[in-house]
């Protein structure tokens, strides 16, 4: 299924296990999905387990707004394996305390009720801790059912059980970087931001200092980030923006794209410029789809050459043109700042495809548009 006909749904998170850990993993496990984008993330609330008998520790709950190419059982199964990830056994009790526990609240205007498959879920119209999360994202959603916005259900609520937790807030989507108000009490991933700190100490630092209180946040969240493309696919990138063009018959090529990637040697950064250039068959692509493409696989942990022939084979895939060529330029952090290599030098790749490998002329000819 292609990114055309993508789907805005919402899927509620709950945990009453480890649930300051789990809750913001299965978050983070979204967004990193291929096929799901998230759109907005609720703030947490807590409330006393439903039906687990005294004793049976409070939820954490939040509502994750998404947009997904996945079909609804095709994403409820993408839900199930998270859970399994983060260590969800699903048991006869269904009251048992659970790591985490991931529903589609809502999945556009659909009601379905058979094979385990229940959307909308039906706790949204029985449960507070279900409902008041889901309002906090998706306030005029009209349930298809009754037709009530979640905010019309909620207000219809007993809610009194259902407490905002402050002090302890999932990663929004968009945040300013130096936005240090709401880093104080964001938590994004606990696993990882646990591994920076321990690495922070095995360095001979101290995290405690203030200025490093809030790196192993920012590392997460910037390493999430410089790794997205394992996250996109190609398809969404390319986003139908391919064109017919009949009579095409010149060398398209962009030059300069500046990529940013990182070696997968030492995890330290190398960078420069990209050429792609390609000889259409019938077919063209929007110019700043070859950037895009570009940054889906520098943003990955990579070598140069691979990264290379990535960008040409994602072209001739998406075009299938006469031929493809990319040329990149780059730097490498890992040999500038070991001193193994001169400051100013740089690693220069090639691939080259169809008619720029086999035709010496149309080569000569690329590389006189090179030089322009
Ligand atoms: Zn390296």
């Amino acid at each position: 299924m292609g990114p055309h006909n993508r789907t805005d749904a919402v899927i509620s998170v709950g945990s009453n296990i480890d649930r300051e850990k789990h809750l913001p993993e299965a978050v983070r496990l979204l967004r990193r999905h291929r096929a799901i984008d998230v759109v907005d993330v609720s703030r947490v609330f807590e409330s006393p387990s439903v039906g687990g008998g005294s004793g049976a520790p409070d939820f954490f709950n939040a509502a994750v707004r998404v947009c997904t190419g996945l079909e609804p059982d095709d994403l409820r199964d993408e839900l199930r394996h998270i859970e399994g990830v983060l260590g969800r056994t699903r048991t006869e009790d269904i009251n048992a305390p659970r790591t985490i526990d991931l529903d589609i609240a809502y999945y556009e205007d659909v009601a379905v009720r058979n094979n385990g498959l229940s959307i909308p879920a039906p706790d949204v119209l029985t449960a507070p801790h279900v409902a008041v999360p889901v309002a906090d994202v998706a306030p005029d959603w009209k349930h298809p059912q009754t037709n009530q916005t979640t905010y019309e259900i909620v207000a219809g609520m007993d809610t009194s059980s259902v407490k905002p937790v402050k002090g302890f807030r999932l990663s929004p989507v968009q945040k300013a970087d130096d936005d240090w108000e709401s880093e104080r009490t964001e938590v994004y991933s606990p696993k990882l931001e646990g591994l920076v700190r321990e690495q922070l100490l095995e360095l001979g630092e101290d995290p405690g200092r203030e200025g490093l209180l809030k790196t192993p946040l920012r590392v997460a969240k910037a390493m999430d980030y410089i790794t997205s493309g394992y996250s996109t696919s190609l398809d969404e990138v390319v986003n139908n923006a391919v064109f017919d063009a009949e009579g095409a018959d010149e060398i398209v090529v962009v030059k300069d794209i500046e990529f940013y990637s990182m070696c997968e040697h030492h995890m330290l950064p190398f960078f420069g410029k990209a050429a792609v250039a390609y000889l259409p068959d019938k077919h063209i692509i929007g110019l700043s789809k070859l950037a895009r493409i570009t940054d889906l696989y520098a943003r990955r942990l990579q070598v140069q050459e691979r990264l290379t022939n990535q960008v040409a084979n994602a072209v001739q895939e998406v075009l299938s043109p006469y031929g493809v060529a990319v040329v990149m330029s780059g730097q490498h952090l890992c040999m500038m700042m070991r001193g193994v290599q001169k400051q100013d030098s740089f690693t220069v790749t090639s691939a080259m495809l169809g008619t720029f490998k086999n035709d010496a002329r149309t080569r000569a000819e690329l590389m006189d548009l090179l030089k322009q």
